[in-house]
């Protein structure tokens, strides 16, 4: 009798054990984050590479994410900040991505926003672009993103001066930080080389790292109506995405879902 009891027991037991692998195998699709690069207003309007990318997105109910650059709100102009309030209500997170995005070349070496800088100058300018963001648009900017994806030591630090940011993608320095850090996979992306959105080389990129619970896939949407073929090259990639039944998210919710 006992035999027997441990017996279903132990075939219970088991049996559940599979039950919870087989949820688990239910969505073996990773996470998609559609890093869009490059918000800039010129001429008091939204690039018309922005415009294009976010209606072939809204029409396939796609959400992507849109680094903004701090300057661009300085002179008020209400059109531009509409644009932007708008796509933060369609699901479209707004992130930091520096102030000027700005580089200069000092003795030889090249200095960059965040790299090469002093930590006082960074923290000011992740914090002019945090108060900008917030007083004109109203939104409080939870990911920070370096221009050039270039940072040093100093900006882990001048980050831990500000507390809303929570995310921070694609972190290079070993510098330690309480941020919630998002990493590249250099050979998935959608541009190869940068501004050249190329499909069969996202495709074999994708297939090799699938299995990775997200994929951050970086572009730069104003350098896509230059060519035709850019533009058409990442429609192609979102619809390969879409039937691959990938699940779009954006940095600050998949911090929340995954902190
Ligand atoms: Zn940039």
């Amino acid at each position: 009798m006992t035999k027997v009891l441990v017996f279903i027991i132990t075939f219970l037991l088991l049996s559940s054990c599979n039950s919870v692998r087989e949820i688990s195998r239910e969505n073996p699709k990773p996470y998609v984050i559609l890093k869009l690069d490059d918000l800039w207003c010129k001429d008091e309007i939204v690039h018309p590479g922005w415009e294009e990318v976010v209606e072939f997105l809204n029409n396939q109910k796609v959400k992507g994410t849109i680094g903004l650059i701090g300057d661009s709100l300085e002179k008020d102009n209400p059109t531009y900040f509409e644009w932007i309030k708008k796509r933060e209500q369609e699901g479209y997170e707004i992130w930091n991505h520096g102030f000027c995005h700005c580089r200069i070349k000092e003795n030889g070496t090249e200095i960059r926003e965040f790299r090469g800088k002093k930590m006082e100058e960074q923290s000011e300018s992740i914090f002019r672009t945090q108060k900008l963001a917030k007083e004109k648009l109203g939104i409080t900017l939870h990911t920070f993103g370096a221009p050039y994806n270039s940072t040093d030591e100093h900006t882990a630090l001048a980050l831990e001066e500000n507390p809303d940011l929570k995310v921070w993608l694609f972190k290079e320095t070993k510098t330690k930080t309480n941020k919630f850090l998002l990493n590249r996979i250099p050979d998935v992306n959608i541009e190869y080389p940068v501004h050249q959105p190329d499909f069969e080389k996202f495709k074999i990129g994708y297939e090799q790292y699938k299995s990775e619970p997200i994929l951050i896939i970086q572009g730069h949407p104003r350098s896509w109506v230059e060519d035709k073929n850019r533009l058409e090259n990442f429609k192609k990639i979102i619809l390969f995405l879409k039937k691959e039944g990938v699940i779009f998210t954006t940095p600050y919710e998949y911090f929340l879902a995954h902190k």
